[in-house]
């Protein structure tokens, strides 16, 4: 086993950590005040190929692996999280679903637009009475004809308000569950498709989440993802991208955390003596450089699965990965918050804010929670079959 990462991806991995430094992070402190990206910023992102990392290179994209992008969003979660909501989330839930599903002239329609980040993806499974069970989502579609007919409630839905396509989840027969829902990719200036309420969350300034209504939506056939009542798997199927993405994300803030928790307690005194000095920091430190290290074995392990292309192997993957990085960032970041004590609560510093964005992790894209079932089941069924009567 060989743990160190291809000479390419060093190369690629200093060039995104050198640009969210340079182009990126002079910008999160005017982001979280006035909750506006620049300009700059967006053609920057566009420019290092950051909205189709993942995109094959015939649509458009960078063609990097699973790792690669991985790699480039472990960066990106360095800088202000509405960085990550704007490019991040259209490389895996965003642009997917058309990616893998779409029919050819849909594809070709958005694929290319996506990955260079001309046009802004959303995905809309959640409704307000369905999240983590998905498979009970009441938007309604019904066949008209050469068109499909869409009417219902999405909510939380991230770039809504900026999107120029929407992965949208409909069913045909509520009562059928899973098996009853299908996709579709919907042009957002479609008749009958209207953002509704946006919705401000506790962090993420200058992205956007808001509910989509769908009135009498009326599409024409070529937009069906997949077939009909394909839907849900193709669902699970984005959010294995976006999990394993989320896992990266989280291992990048957390490292970004732990490097201004260790100046701090290197520059800080108390006692006669520095704060690293103290045993109890140095535990703490510790505890901290651990889970970091070892979510990001299980980050870029989900990636490595992810791209040998099982897909039971990279769902598991992918829910370990989400899970652990989830939990571990929220703890490096409570407890970087404790090192600064009252600095670290201020708004004077970005403390506060990374740990408001990286809660979140624990909720989107399948809670902590849903992500513990899958990592149990996974377990279970192993036990099941080794314990199997022969
Ligand atoms: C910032 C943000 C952005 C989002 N972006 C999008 C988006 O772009 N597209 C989209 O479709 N959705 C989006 N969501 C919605 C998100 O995916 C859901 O909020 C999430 O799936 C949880 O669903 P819920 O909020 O309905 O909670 P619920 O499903 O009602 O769950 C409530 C709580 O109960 C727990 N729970 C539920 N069932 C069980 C169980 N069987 N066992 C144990 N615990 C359980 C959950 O883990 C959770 O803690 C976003 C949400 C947020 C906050």
């Amino acid at each position: 086993m060989n743990f160190a990462l291809p000479d390419e991806l060093v190369i690629w991995q200093n060039r995104v950590r050198e640009f969210v430094r340079t182009q990126l992070q002079p910008h999160d402190a005017s982001i979280e005040q006035t909750g506006l990206v620049p300009e700059s910023a967006m053609a920057g992102l566009r420019s290092m190929g950051l909205f189709g990392t993942n995109t094959p290179r015939e649509h458009g994209g960078l063609g990097l692996s699973m790792l690669g992008s991985c790699l480039a969003i472990e960066e990106l979660a360095k800088a202000h999280a509405a960085f990550y909501y704007l490019c991040g989330v259209n490389v895996h839930i965003g642009s997917k679903a058309i990616e893998f599903h779409a029919r050819p002239e849909i594809r070709d329609r958005w694929l290319p637009d996506l990955a260079r980040g001309r046009v802004i993806a959303a995905f809309a499974l959640t409704e307000p009475e369905a999240g983590s069970d998905a498979a009970r989502i009441t938007t309604r579609v019904r066949r008209d004809g050469a068109n499909y007919i869409l009417n219902g409630r999405k909510t939380y839905i991230t770039n809504a308000p900026v999107a120029g396509v929407l992965t949208v989840f409909a069913t045909h027969d509520a009562s059928a569950g899973a098996k009853g829902i299908s996709a579709f990719a919907i042009d957002a200036r479609t008749a009958g498709l209207r953002i509704g309420r946006a919705i401000e969350m506790a962090a993420g300034r200058g992205s956007a989440h808001a509910e989509v209504i769908f009135e009498d939506c009326r599409v024409p056939r070529s937009c069906l993802l997949g077939e009909e009542g394909a839907g849900f798997g193709i669902a699970m199927r984005c959010l294995d991208a976006g999990r394993t993405h989320w896992g990266a994300y989280c291992v990048g803030a957390a490292s970004q955390l732990l490097s201004h928790a260790l100046e701090h307690v290197s520059r800080r005194e108390t006692f006669g003596r520095r704060l690293r000095d103290h045993q109890g920091i140095e535990w703490t430190i510790a505890d901290m450089a651990a889970s970091l290290h070892a979510a990001r074995l299980v980050a870029y392990e989900a990636a490595w699965r992810y791209d040998r292309g099982d897909a039971a192997e990279r769902t598991a993957a992918a829910a370990l990965s989400k899970y652990t990085g989830a939990e571990m960032v929220q703890r490096v970041a409570d407890t970087t918050l404790q090192l600064f004590g009252g600095s670290g609560y201020s708004k004077d510093l970005p403390i506060e804010r990374i740990w408001r964005e990286t809660r979140v992790v624990r909720i989107l894209d399948g809670t902590s929670e849903m992500m513990r079932q899958i990592i149990a089941r996974n377990a279970f069924r192993t036990f099941d079959r080794k314990n199997a009567p022969n």
